[in-house]
């Protein structure tokens, strides 16, 4: 029997009446208004996991992942019940419409948005936002969650999130103190911006060394989202940035991707207008570096946008700023629901036209490098196709023995041969555009002021020759992997050494005692030459070893390493096995300083280097403590980039110089080498040009308006840079005899005049990136890393910084080496 229909409609009113009930808001939830307090992480995860409790049919959470501290990270995917029942379908429909699923695509007028809150964890208004967002879509945009599908995580950083607010609720008053100089609105060092391991979640993208993005990244190219918003927070004076984003754009972002910009940007400012809320576009967050939040998802097709609230680590619940604003932390996540909504209003309203474009996107027929064809090194060659796979890039194997095309070795036309191990990427492929963003030798700079980096080539970041090709280079599917054959026994086991994989296997013989001995000559033997740092294992020096062979050959199949054996100790060409020039490696205990005065970005990256990279144990000694504590437990100290102007008082510079003259390693990244430059006993001395007086003045005469470009002149922002390299110094083993280096600043430094200039800048030319023309002048001729004995030990000078942001992969065996190869003391602590 049918039921009346005026039944049915009260029914469903009812229905609908009693969901909207059940649907908790996020001050119900938490038990105080939202805003007026932080919610901790746990508490933002629980609204969400109680959501979908309550609305299964339109709210699915997945876990994705987990942070160092064992934090979990989490998606939610909000629709429609229809959608969200075909979610899968809708995403296999949407990689089928761009190329990276076989087959026709069934639908194409579902937009997919991406909201991504809290990649900084100090930026904590928008991990509150994402709740606000959430309940509104859930109860007065229902309309627009019928052609769209939102993916919302909450909080990206949540290690982060909750250094900050753990710190915040520890410090604040009660009530909140609006006073900026209170406590609570002066974040201890490291503050809670960056991951555990200190590295800032929003520069990580393309290189995803940290967790977090790897996990992210995973999902991300599952779905290929068409829009993605990264929300955070800038200075307390400046209230709301959105999109459209500043120049420099990079080359590949299209007419539509801008066009639309414009129009979000729009749909955004007649909310704000309407409640008179100040906002800016279109100024200071460009489009270029490729490794942000919006940049990624931007070369991969998206609408990839920063929206920035004025607040920061700074703003606490409250305070006052320039303007006399109380600016509280209910006005800071209330904009940034707003801009939530209004993204998500618009991409539904666009629908249709989002996918279309999407599509388009994905036709790279037209980019003009067809090919980047990579030789080298093995491992580097293994390590750059592990990045490739993080992002689904595709690559083959050459099947041709020439290439030409712009050499990366000279920057101009010319040629290579190559064998079928060349790795060949081709720019025709979905992700075609990341590709040449990655790859093209130099990335065209429509405006030298940006935000960030401007160089971050791969083949030179890899240490790779290279080959940008405007035909497409012959290729085919890779050959798989050999495996390694078995170690026989015999006197002994010899390991190249060039590469990072080469530093790991160290570590992991000397993880388990092993006497490994490193050659500083060439030597042959079993007709085979091997060159300066090479590894020797020898039977005779491992008896303290049980099970020899077995332990050695088990490491060097796990970490795939190739040893070649050698059935003597006596050399065809010396040095024999037992000479001096082969020396053991010494087991060295390694100190690093943290805490104030250290950048905890540089601090984090020499700690996750070795945590989770080389695997080779650290002591993190805080600057606070250096006083007091006994250096001769170490053997090597490194210094990250810093201002130590604090640290280094009398009394400790004097007990690090004594220290070193006992024997001890001092290594000095970037701005650490402040602390020794012009100092007495010390060769390290500053460069300036001899022009620099009047390139002040013509500055002095810049009008105010022009003053920021013309100063521009004197920065260098990230450009790599061809080094002379003296390849016979320990530091320098394993390379060639030059290296390509990422300088991301203009301190320029003599060489040295009583020590070893290592790698030093000669004849230069800038390779890629931006360089002012005056931060030149001075540059010529310079120090890039370098030895500077002192009694039995050593200070050793790293201008330019091979950790930063772990991605320059060639650089990093020149920490190595200066850790075990320098002045390799092989004494026992
Ligand atoms: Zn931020």
């Amino acid at each position: 029997m049918q039921k009346p229909v005026t039944f049915l409609v009260v029914f469903f009113c009812f229905q609908l009446s009693l969901m909207a009930q059940t649907i908790a808001s996020p001050s119900d939830f938490l038990g105080y208004e939202i805003g007026t307090q932080f919610s901790r992480n746990h508490q933002v995860i629980e609204y969400f996991k109680t959501i979908e409790k309550q609305v299964p049919n339109q709210l699915k959470l997945e876990t994705y992942g987990k942070t160092n501290e064992r934090r979990s990270l989490y998606l939610a995917y909000i629709s429609s019940e229809e959608n969200i029942k075909k979610l899968e379908t809708i995403r296999e429909n949407n990689l089928k419409n761009i190329g990276l699923l076989d087959g026709e695509s069934s639908a194409d007028d579902i937009a997919i948005v991406w909201l991504s809150y809290n990649v900084h964890g100090n930026e904590a208004s928008s991990s509150e936002a994402s709740m606000l967002t959430l309940f509104k879509l859930l109860t007065e945009k229902q309309e627009w969650l019928k052609n769209t599908v939102v993916i919302i995580d909450p909080s990206m950083n949540p290690d982060g999130r909750d250094r900050y607010i753990n710190w915040y609720n520890e410090t604040a008053s009660q009530p909140y103190n609006i006073d900026r100089q209170a406590s609570e609105h002066n974040e201890p060092w490291p503050g809670g911006r960056p991951n555990h391991y200190l590295f800032d979640l929003n520069r990580d993208w393309v290189w995803a060394s940290q967790v977090e993005t790897q996990q992210r990244l995973e999902v991300y190219n599952k779905w290929m989202p068409h829009v993605h918003v990264d929300f955070h927070e800038q200075g307390i004076n400046e209230p709301y940035y959105f999109a459209p984003a500043a120049e420099p754009f990079h080359e590949v972002i299209t007419d539509w991707q801008r066009d639309f910009q414009t129009e979000i940007g729009k749909n955004h400012a007649k909310y704000f207008d309407a409640k008179g809320w100040l906002f800016f576009t279109r100024e200071r967050f460009d489009l270029f570096y490729p490794s942000y939040g919006d940049t990624y998802p931007t070369f991969m097709g998206a609408m990839g946008m920063t929206y920035e609230q004025g607040g920061h680590g700074m703003a606490g619940l409250g305070i006052l700023n320039d303007e006399g604003h109380v600016l509280t932390l209910i006005e800071r996540l209330t904009h940034h629901t707003t801009t939530g909504l209004s993204t998500v209003e618009i991409a539904s309203k666009n629908a249709k036209k989002l996918n279309t474009e999407f599509a388009k996107f994905f036709d790279n027929s037209n980019l003009k490098y067809k090919s980047y064809v990579l030789k080298g090194n093995e491992d580097k060659l293994n390590s750059l196709k592990a990045l490739l796979n993080k992002h689904s890039i595709t690559f083959e194997n050459a099947t041709t023995s020439k290439v030409s095309g712009i050499s990366y070795a000279t920057g101009k036309q010319g040629s290579l041969n190559i064998n079928s191990k060349a790795l060949v990427v081709h720019a025709n492929q979905p992700k075609g555009k990341m590709v040449k963003a990655l790859f093209e030798p130099n990335a065209k700079l429509s405006d030298s002021l940006t935000y960030d980096i401007t160089a971050w080539s791969l083949p030179y970041a890899y240490g790779l020759e290279a080959m940008a090709s405007i035909t497409k280079v012959p290729s085919e599917t890779l050959l798989s992997k050999k495996a390694l054959q078995a170690l026989t026994d015999t006197y002994g086991y010899v390991s190249k050494w060039n590469s990072i994989e080469d530093a790991q296997f160290l570590a992991e013989l000397l993880k388990y005692n092993f006497k490994v001995r490193f050659t500083e000559k060439p030597f042959t033997s079993n007709n085979k030459k091997f060159e300066r740092g090479s590894l020797i294992i020898t039977k005779g020096d491992n008896k303290h070893i049980k099970n020899f062979l077995e332990t050695l050959n088990t490491i060097a199949q796990e970490q795939a390493q190739t040893l070649t054996e050698i059935n003597s100790g006596f050399s065809q060409t010396t040095p024999d096995i037992g000479s001096p020039d082969i020396k053991l490696v010494n087991k060295q205990k390694v100190a690093v300083l943290s805490g104030e005065g250290t950048s905890s970005l540089s601090y984090g990256e020499v700690w996750h280097f070795f945590e989770q990279q080389l695997h080779y144990p650290i002591t993190s000694i805080n600057t606070a403590d250096l006083g007091d504590i006994n250096l001769d437990r170490y053997h090597v100290l490194i210094l990250p980039n810093g201002n130590y102007r604090k640290v280094f008082t009398d009394d400790n510079m004097t007990k690090l110089k004594d220290w070193v003259r006992a024997g001890g390693k001092v290594i000095a990244i970037d701005g650490a080498l402040r602390s020794f430059a012009g100092k007495d006993g010390f060769s390290l001395n500053y460069k300036t040009s001899k022009d620099s007086k009047d390139d002040e003045q013509k500055q002095n005469l810049t009008s105010y308006a022009d003053r920021e470009r013309e100063y521009s002149n004197n920065l260098i922002t990230g450009a790599i840079f061809k080094t002379k390299v003296d390849n016979t110094h320990p530091m320098a083993f394993g390379y060639d005899d030059h290296y390509f280096t990422l300088k991301l600043g203009s301190s320029a430094y003599s060489l040295l005049d009583s020590g070893y200039n290592v790698a030093y800048l000669d004849n230069i030319k800038v390779y890629s990136g931006f360089a002012g023309q005056n931060a030149l002048k001075s540059l010529d001729q310079t120090l890039v890393f370098g030895e500077e004995p002192m009694g039995s030990g050593s200070f050793i000078y790293m201008v330019d910084n091979t950790l930063f942001r772990s991605f320059w992969e060639n650089g990093k065996l020149f920490l190595v080496n200066s850790i075990f190869m320098v002045n390799n003391n092989a004494y026992e602590l």
